[in-house]
């Protein structure tokens, strides 16, 4: 059946223009041109653009609402998708598919370049190539890979585990929490035991409700009152990500910890991950979050910041009631927390 490849917008599909000198998206019926090495797959691929081309900075649930109904319309026909996307906010994009694409049994790869594909020295080329191998790689007629993933650079992620982290180098994502799904070298190195798979015959759903009344209280030291009142006062917001230090911690001032219980006494919730590049949180390990713990704010153990966004966005469009919002929040949708 093949390989859809779409392209949302993005570094990746751009070239230089020969007269003005400036980098524009290609036009993508010709993007064998930039990769005649296309034409030597044994199956076929099937290129989509999207109109109007976004860079992700612009994206919002409705874009990724938009990629969710393409894969839909086109599920049956191919073996899996290729979705080319700019850097910027493609882990955003990753998670907010992992949670909207139900009973998923075929690979959504995610991937885009540092370096435009019309480039001589683009990273494009090798990350477009291979996602369009594995999102065709099958054994025993199934797809080898069955969920939502980003590949970049030699490695295959868990969409919702990925994270970017450089601007400046070809390795620009990292899965901190979650083992890498395939490492590509000489030999596609698969890691059978970190791929999930699905085991039912359930056919695809689709779930687009979101709902972005979401804030975010980054803590770092020295930060006053009239910061935290601003971000938990936020009308209509409902959900907070607390962004805290190391394994969860922030400050044991009085009045922080007041205002964080008025808050959730006041129906709103409060989610703690951390500000950290990796790990857990783990509330009451130190004192500096066992008054956290105690007044009910919400941990988000192993959550990275992308997944957490996206995901409660998800649960705010999907239920009303502040117990299953709490309950969603800890119990995995797509494998995005352990
Ligand atoms: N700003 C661009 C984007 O995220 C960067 C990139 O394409 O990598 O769309």
């Amino acid at each position: 059946m093949g390989v859809l490849l779409i392209y949302t917008g993005g570094t990746v599909g751009m070239a230089r223009d020969p007269k003005t000198g400036t980098l524009s998206p290609i036009d993508f019926k010709n993007i064998e041109q930039h990769l005649p090495v296309l034409n030597n797959f044994t199956f076929s691929i099937d290129y989509l653009s999207f109109s109007p081309l976004q860079d992700s900075s612009n994206f919002t649930p409705s874009s990724w609402i938009k990629i969710a109904k393409t894969i839909e319309d086109n599920y049956d026909k191919y073996d899996g998708f290729v979705v080319l996307h700019g850097t910027d906010t493609m882990a955003y994009t990753a998670s907010a598919l992992s949670y909207m694409l139900g009973n998923i049994s075929k690979p959504v790869i995610l991937t885009g370049a540092q370096l435009p594909v019309g480039l001589v020295r683009t990273d494009g080329r090798e990350n477009i190539i291979t996602s369009i191998e594995l999102a065709a790689a099958k054994e025993n007629e199934e797809s080898i890979i069955q969920e939502v993933c980003i590949y970049f650079n030699n490695k295959l992620t868990r969409g919702n585990r990925t994270t970017k982290i450089s601007t400046e180098h070809f390795s620009a994502y990292i899965s901190p929490n979650y083992p890498t799904l395939v490492d590509v070298g000489l030999h596609l190195k698969y890691n059978y035991n970190a791929i999930h798979h699905q085991h039912s015959d359930a056919k695809l759903t689709v779930n687009t409700n979101f709902d972005d009344n979401v804030a975010i209280l980054k803590l770092f030291p020295g930060m006053n009152r009239n910061y935290v009142n601003a971000v938990l006062e936020t009308k209509d917001v409902k959900t907070v990500i607390m962004e805290t230090f190391g394994a969860g911690n922030g400050p044991t001032d009085s009045w922080f910890i007041n205002r964080l219980k008025q808050y959730i006494d006041g129906g709103g919730i409060l989610l703690n991950i951390t500000q950290c590049n990796g790990g857990v949180v783990e509330m009451g390990q130190y004192e500096t979050s066992r008054e956290m713990k105690a007044i009910g704010v919400i941990g988000g153990k192993d959550l990275i910041f992308e997944a957490a966004v996206t995901k409660l966005m998800f649960l705010l469009g999907n239920y009303d009631s502040r117990e299953e919002i709490i309950k969603g929040i800890t119990e995995p949708i797509a494998g995005e927390i352990s």
